[in-house]
């Protein structure tokens, strides 16, 4: 087969990975779906960044090794991770479902805005609430992906539903990866 030439190869390479084993699949799944559901609204640089430093999928006896380096002291429950943008989250091995949305719930929060990701990490209840709405977009991000993968945070996500109906779902995306908001989140957020 005639190799692809041009700028249209590069741009195939740039967007799909090479397979080469399970997790590689695993990976372009949860890409292709971070893509379609939140594409329009992640600037392009921050994706750039994300896309040229992926994630890990990690053994289970590995993750608790980087967990444990992160100041993670129990990391038995905990699915996945990611310290800063810039470098890539880790993901424990789990059920292939399950494994693609901890993909893209630390995806989430690898793209979250600088500003958004300080203003939410500044209390407790804010913190929580920013689970919560990572959680409510890596579920959109799964839909009708094996049946229903079961959702992390359930609490928070139920506060974060809450948030959806009152201020909007794109509005919140907005706030999320753009750090754009109005009077009207502010004061949804403050109801809480
Ligand atoms: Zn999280």
């Amino acid at each position: 087969m005639k190799p692809l030439e041009g700028d249209e190869a590069g741009a195939d390479r740039e967007r799909f990975h090479e397979l080469r084993c399970l997790e590689d699949i695993v990976s372009q799944i949860a890409d292709q779906r971070f893509e379609k559901a939140f594409g329009g609204d992640v600037p392009p640089e921050a994706m750039k960044q994300m896309r040229e430093h992926p994630d890990v999928f990690d053994s289970r006896e590995d993750f608790d090794q980087v967990a444990k380096k992160e100041g993670i002291n129990d990391p038995e429950p905990v699915l996945g991770f990611s310290s800063r943008p810039e470098e890539p989250a880790h993901i424990k091995e789990g059920p292939v479902p399950v494994e693609i949305a901890t993909k893209i719930h630390e995806d989430i929060h690898r793209s979250t805005h600088p500003e958004t990701l300080r203003e939410m990490s500044s209390t407790s209840e804010l913190r929580g609430l920013y689970e919560g709405l990572t959680e409510y977009f890596t579920q959109r991000g799964v839909e009708n992906l094996h049946g229903n993968v079961e959702a992390a945070y359930p609490e928070e996500l139920a506060q974060a539903e809450s948030l959806v109906s009152e201020a909007g779902e794109d509005e919140l995306k907005g706030y999320l990866f753009r750090h754009e908001f109005s009077e009207e989140i502010i004061e949804a957020i403050r109801r809480l």
